[in-house]
């Protein structure tokens, strides 16, 4: 008999091929995402502060002494129980993150989620909470997701109950019929024979991109109907003609936005148009400021004055060409100190380094726009100056979002990772300590957490700077890029 987990119940709703290489292809196991987990065991380690006084089941959920102990809890009334347990006669068994005693016979199941705002998949996870339990005889009342309050503003220590918001979650619940009736469906699939793999850009998206991607979809080409067709017509273009592009018909995607980009593919043509360039051009004013970011988002706010999951800048490059054809001039500040705020620092080299006029180009603007914004609010001493550069920004993603230039090999993203080897080859991001914004942010919060050795952050500081300084660099070729194409 196959015991049936929360996790594995979620899985099994999403995609039958998914349950089966959970519990039967041990070698198709995914990575996991520790840091992912332990920012989750963070969260509900705070979680249960906000509902003091509780037992703590400590065994792992498919221990019997986890149930056990439990049923001990119960029968002592007590007020709240932590990691609560139970398990079915039947295979299936779930830890409930805090079981609420409501003191009349009833209880309160709340599962603790580390995001602001609870997802569809989350109530499919409480749904199979309430049938265990009440399949165990626990007469379960009311069901809560609590997340993480975006609203909140740490102001010194957190506090706990500010932190978090429950979110009544019965209204988009399961009935307990269709779980009964998914568990079964789920135990058929799992002893029936394999299945055959049906892949669809809805399903494999559905709650979260399956971690099962790089088997299913392994003969994907990179560039596929997948990126160039949206929503269900790309499922339903998949189902007539297949994953190549080669085999679309033309008329099926000339209506597509993005059509230029499957004809410059098949045809293997670059696409240049001078307007849009020109469009670029034409509001450059000297002298030339590139500006990028780096930022770490913590779940729980560290500091003074920022909000759950608030992007805090931790790092910029700045190169500077102050005339045309002049000598390219580099500044940056990378913060140094763990455990304290990056952003009062950063903001007064920013202001010293980045003068009054001149372009500040950026490459996806509502990034370093947006930043500025919250730290003209969070910091408002510093408003008139930030607000300042923001008026100055101009966005170089703009005339290759708008296919002023655009290449083949950039399978249709204008994100500077592919316009960067498709219009500067020599410049490349692969063999740099940091690859992208995502490993800069992990390693960055691992030193803000006093989690590395000295040696490991003198690495990490290293790369930190090459890293942001090809962004900086990157932006300065592709501009050169751009200019070159309108002499051409
Ligand atoms: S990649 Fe798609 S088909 Fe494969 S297991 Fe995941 S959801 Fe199912």
């Amino acid at each position: 008999m196959f015991k049936i987990s929360k996790s594995d119940y979620v899985l099994g709703v999403k995609c039958p091929n998914a349950i089966w290489f959970k519990k039967l292809r041990k070698d198709l196991q995914p990575e996991f995402n520790t840091a992912l987990l332990e920012q989750g065991n963070a969260v509900g380690a705070l979680a249960r502060s906000k509902y003091p006084d509780g037992v703590h089941i400590t065994e792992l959920p498919w221990e019997r002494s986890a149930v056990l102990n439990t049923q001990r809890a119960i029968d002592n009334n007590a007020p709240y129980i932590y990691e609560a347990t139970m398990a079915t006669s039947t295979g299936e068994y779930c830890a409930v993150d805090i079981l609420k005693n409501n003191k009349d016979g009833t209880w309160d199941i709340i599962e603790v989620k580390s995001t602001t705002k609870p997802h569809d998949y989350h109530y499919i996870d409480i749904s199979f909470q309430k049938y265990v339990f009440s399949k165990c005889g626990l007469q379960i009342r009311d069901c809560w997701i609590l997340t993480l309050n975006p609203e909140y503003v740490r102001h010194g220590e957190l506090d706990v109950q500010e932190l978090f918001i429950a979110h009544d979650a019965s209204a988009e619940m399961q009935s307990m019929e269709t779980v009964a009736s998914e568990v079964e469906r789920i135990r058929n699939i799992l002893n029936g024979p394999e299945l055959g793999i049906a892949i669809s850009k809805a399903k494999c998206n559905k709650f979260y991109e399956c971690s099962y991607k790089n088997h299913c979809w392994r003969n994907v080409p990179p560039y596929s109907v997948f990126d160039t067709f949206k929503g269900a017509l790309a499922d339903e273009i998949y189902a007539e003609y297949g994953p190549d592009l080669a085999n679309v018909p033309a008329d099926q995607y000339a209506r597509q936005m993005h059509s230029g980009d499957i004809e410059a593919f098949l045809s293997n043509q670059e696409i240049r148009d001078p307007d849009i360039l020109r469009q670029f051009t034409d509001q450059l004013r000297w002298p030339l400021y590139y500006l990028d970011y780096e930022s770490i988002q913590p779940a729980v706010p560290m500091f003074d004055n920022s909000r759950p999951y608030q992007q805090i800048c931790f790092q910029f490059s700045l190169h500077v060409q102050r005339t045309p054809g002049g000598v390219l001039e580099h500044y940056e500040y990378l913060h140094n100190t763990p455990g304290t705020d990056p952003r009062p620092g950063l903001i007064q080299k920013l202001i010293e380094t980045i003068g009054d006029a001149g372009s500040v180009i950026v490459y996806n603007q509502g990034f370093e726009q947006g930043r500025n914004t919250e730290m003209a609010r969070d910091f408002p001493e510093y408003a008139t100056q930030l607000n300042a550069i923001n008026e100055r920004m101009l966005d170089l993603l703009m005339p290759f979002r708008y296919r002023g230039l655009y290449r083949p090999c950039q399978n249709g993203s204008a994100s500077i990772k592919q316009t960067l080897p498709a219009f500067v080859p020599e410049m490349s991001y692969e063999n740099m300590g940091i690859h992208n914004g995502t490993e800069a942010s992990e390693q960055f919060m691992a030193f803000m957490q006093g989690k590395q050795t000295p040696e490991q952050t003198a690495t990490m500081m290293q790369n930190l700077h090459d890293y942001c300084g090809q962004d900086t660099l990157a932006m300065v070729k592709l501009l050169e890029v751009v200019q070159g194409a309108l002499n051409k």
